[in-house]
């Protein structure tokens, strides 16, 4: 099953710190938010470990859940 980072919006207080930890560049500043490109995150977690206010999770990418 894909997964992918996703970032809580209600949660980030856009400190861009998750875009600098990502070693694969998949998190870029969109608007206000930081937003995680799924065909680009490896599922490190690195991003996970780097933010300080629990603002990503993962979850199943949307490409996955249109295939069903
Ligand atoms: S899990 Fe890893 S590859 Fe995916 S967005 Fe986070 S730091 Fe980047
Ligand atoms: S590290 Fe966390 S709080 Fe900071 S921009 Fe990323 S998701 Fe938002």
């Amino acid at each position: 099953m894909e997964m992918s980072a996703f970032i809580l919006e209600k949660l980030c207080l856009a400190c861009k710190h998750c875009v600098n930890a990502c070693p694969v560049q998949a998190i870029t500043m969109m608007a206000h938010f930081p937003v995680v490109d799924p065909t680009k995150c490896t599922e490190c977690e690195t991003c996970i470990e780097s933010c300080m206010h629990g603002a990503i999770t993962f979850r199943v990418t949307e490409e996955e859940k249109a295939n069903g």
